[in-house]
């Protein structure tokens, strides 16, 4: 059984995150998302979801366009950096129209994201994996899902 619960924290980090990259998140509308924490259930896979308010559910939630929410008990595990990157994620699903969703731009194995950096094929200083500095390819964490929203 999954408890939801309203979440003040989350909403708060979004305000700053609008005000501090109001050039890429734009026009989003605050009041028009939904910020919930999940606290029963931990996600082995996910520690958060982005959903759009549509069809059916727009009945009942009409004010919002969309609903994310946190896995509290994977939120419990991250650092506040970990916690500001999360909630920045899940708001780059948003869209000012509030219709649509937008999608992750990459798909990578963690192994060469992590070394190289998520944007290795437009980064022409990234480094040599045959260089003359070590790279340490380290692979994600066992419990580590594939699939994150
Ligand atoms: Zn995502």
């Amino acid at each position: 059984m999954a408890t939801y619960v309203p979440d003040m924290e989350t909403q708060a980090i979004a305000r700053n995150l609008m005000r501090r990259y109001s050039y890429l998140l734009g026009e989003l509308n605050i009041e028009k998302i939904g910020f919930l924490k999940e606290l029963d259930s931990p996600s082995k896979t996910k520690l958060a979801v982005t959903k759009r308010v549509d069809g059916a559910t727009k009945i009942y939630y009409s004010d919002k366009d969309y609903i994310i929410i946190f896995f509290d008990q994977r939120w419990q595990e991250l650092t506040p950096a970990q916690r500001n990157i999360l909630v920045l994620h899940e708001l780059m699903h948003c869209q000012a129209d509030g219709e649509s969703m937008r999608a992750h731009d990459v798909q990578d194995f963690y192994e060469i994201a992590a070394a190289f950096g998520a944007d290795w094929c437009f980064n022409p200083t990234v480094r040599d994996p045959l260089g003359e500095e070590k790279v340490d390819l380290i692979s994600k964490p066992a419990n580590y899902g594939d699939e994150e929203s």
